[in-house]
């Protein structure tokens, strides 16, 4: 792993819907590159994460995926409380669609009284916990890996248009979403890394060497080196 930083736009679906996974658009006046390290990692403190999710059952599966995050960035605390108050806020609103989060400190700009994360409800426990996961990687900052400027991905691109392409998601928002690789300037990179969480998954037809990438739904040693390059132990003084 890893792209980290700065996202803008839309980023497209998690699988398989490419209607999910949609980071919210960089409010006016904050497409900047460069830096993206110090403009989108949150600043090494407490950082609160309210939960307004259905019941306790998916509030466990969401803290649970926190924790894996957290026993890597030993530089944060989460304070983790309900409702809907918080630094990063947490919902399976039924009124809104899709799974995506803003990309770390992005969040800081977004309503108050807005969640700055969604998760569509499902009662498929293993996929709302590694969906939670997914995105609270983007909520501390991860980007797409399958962008990664370095991926091996040997798409066939004929079979990508025809997979993800529909009326809701444009050729040139595959292109944008999917095959580019993403070289702005300034984000921490790592290298590619296939087992990534932050990896779509690529089901085989969809690659010219015919091997599929599965979902991943853990941290990969990638995810855990660049989550501890990017929020690094406090030194004790
Ligand atoms: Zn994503």
């Amino acid at each position: 792993m890893s792209l980290i930083s700065q996202s803008l736009a839309l980023a497209p679906a998690y699988q398989p819907s490419p209607n999910n996974d949609i980071t919210p658009p960089e409010p006016a006046g904050r497409t900047k590159r460069g830096i993206a390290d110090s403009d989108k990692r949150w600043p090494d403190g407490v950082i609160t994460v309210a939960l307004d999710l259905r019941d306790e059952k998916s509030k466990a599966l969401v803290v649970d995926a926190i924790r894996e995050w957290a026993h890597h960035t030993p530089a944060l605390r989460f304070n983790i409380v309900d409702g809907k108050t918080g630094d990063i806020r947490i919902s399976d609103d039924e009124g809104l669609k899709g799974n995506w989060s803003a990309i770390g400190t992005q969040a800081r700009h977004i309503d108050e009284d807005q969640p700055t994360m969604h998760l569509d409800r499902t009662d498929d426990s293993k996929k709302f916990r590694s969906t939670a996961l997914h995105e609270f990687g983007h909520a501390l900052g991860l980007l797409h890996e399958h962008q990664h400027p370095q991926n091996t991905l040997d798409w066939d691109r004929p079979q990508v248009y025809d997979y993800y392409t529909s009326d809701a998601f444009s050729e040139a928002m595959v292109r944008e979403h999917i095959l580019e690789p993403d070289n702005r300037p300034g984000l921490q990179i790592t290298p590619y890394d296939p087992q990534s969480v932050m990896h779509y998954e690529i089901p085989a037809e969809l690659r010219r060497n015919g091997q599929g990438i599965p979902k991943n739904t853990t941290l990969s040693a990638g995810d855990q080196q660049a989550i501890r390059r990017l929020y690094p132990p406090v030194n004790p003084t």
